[in-house]
């Protein structure tokens, strides 16, 4: 075993594949300290800036006093605390569906929902780009699995004439490392035409997209009700930590029935679920921040134009900056650090061969300057690695 994992590894070196972690010593925030240095902050998914919110900290510190710092137990044992309970039937009343579960993370409600839903007898058809809970949920389960080019209708078409007893559409709303968003009211429509379900993961969507932050699906002017399955997570634009799946009823009572990753797992702390239940009012009575998100993606976009910057076509947060050889896309990432700018470079396999990039993301909380810093950075960057 240990000759294996070693050889393993040293392959990975030797393609520039190898993964490291930063260690930080601030909050999560625009500006971070690591090794004693400061960085401007361009990879967090915490879009809204709610990672570091005075209200969300004082909320933490009241429910910690009340509720201790630990559920102690699964929800299906003594783990349930009225703070999970009321964040549940808020996320349901703001998305307008009969319920809402909360899990412990959206790997585990991803996992969850594709492993203890369907059986040989369904087909799960999903985007070729979806996150990795999607697909290792989708080859766990006893359902046979298709997957259909990124966003290509044709190409789901295809997959959608299968002739199996029932059929499941599944696609992240937004595309986790390209940005771009599903074409949701066309796959909405062939879902329809062939009597297949719909599941949407908005973990990148919801609290930033649509008018009043329902997420993707209200981006597209389209009903909540339109995705059978609803499922985001409350660490990215949220700031806190869990994820959730929304829809009816009987989706819901078969969760915490069937779903192992719910049922056999200590549930999130009662604080941090009143922090999201925080984060979700914050949402509700402060859309300048999804306004202040917005105006910060537009200010980066002009400037990237303005100097050529080989951007991936997105309109949300996610704006990654494509590079190709993975090799590069170290240096480039290494050579902004130098310059104080936090960007990661993303290799394969979490994206496609030849494909690395730096993946950018902007939050409310960025200043003009932080973004202004970062367009002059790269430049600079881009004429050394060339
Ligand atoms: C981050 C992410 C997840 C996983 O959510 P966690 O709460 O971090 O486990 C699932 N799907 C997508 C698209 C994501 O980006």
């Amino acid at each position: 075993m240990w000759d294996k994992l070693e050889s393993r590894l040293k392959q990975r070196q030797a393609q520039d594949l190898m993964r490291q972690r930063l260690t930080l010593e601030s909050g999560q925030d625009t500006e971070v300290s690591i090794d004693s240095s400061h960085f401007i902050n361009f990879s967090s998914n915490d879009y809204l800036g709610l990672a570091n919110h005075p209200k969300l900290i004082e909320s933490m510190v009241a429910a910690s006093k009340q509720y201790g710092v630990g559920s102690g137990a699964s929800h299906l044992v003594v783990g349930h605390s009225k703070e999970h309970h009321l964040l549940e039937e808020e996320l349901a009343e703001f998305l307008g569906t009969e319920r809402a579960l909360l899990f412990s993370s959206g790997f585990m409600a991803n996992y969850g929902v594709l492993t203890s839903l369907f059986d040989k007898k369904d087909l799960l058809i999903q985007d070729k780009l979806n996150h990795a809970s999607l697909i290792d949920g989708g080859r766990a389960s006893e359902a046979k699995m298709l997957r259909y080019g990124h966003n290509d209708l044709d190409s789901l078409r295809r997959q959608l004439k299968h002739k199996v007893e029932s059929k499941i559409v599944v696609t992240d709303g937004v595309f986790s490392m390209d940005g771009d968003l599903a074409p949701l009211p066309e796959i909405v429509e062939l879902a329809k035409e062939s009597q297949s379900q719909l599941m949407v993961d908005d973990a990148h969507g919801f609290g930033v997209l649509g008018e009043s932050g329902r997420g993707s699906l209200e981006h597209f002017g389209l009903a909540q009700s339109q995705a059978d399955i609803y499922m985001a997570t409350l660490g990215k634009s949220m700031g806190g930590y869990g994820a959730f799946v929304a829809g009816n009823n009987s989706l819901i009572e078969s969760l915490i029935q069937f779903a192992r990753s719910y049922i056999y797992t200590t549930a999130i702390p009662p604080a941090v679920a009143a922090v999201n239940r925080a984060s979700l009012k914050l949402l509700q009575d402060d859309p300048e921040l999804r306004l202040k998100l917005q105006h910060n993606i537009r200010y980066f976009k002009q400037l990237a134009a303005d100097a050529d910057l080989p951007l991936m076509p997105s309109d949300t947060a996610i704006q990654p900056l494509l590079v190709g050889k993975n090799d590069t896309a170290v240096q480039l990432s290494q050579g902004l650090r130098q310059r104080g700018i936090l960007v990661v470079a993303i290799r394969p396999p979490t994206v496609p061969e030849n494909s690395a990039r730096l993946r950018i993301t902007l939050t409310a909380s960025h200043t003009k300057s932080h973004i202004e810093q970062l367009i002059e950075a790269i430049q600079a960057e881009i004429q050394v690695t060339q």
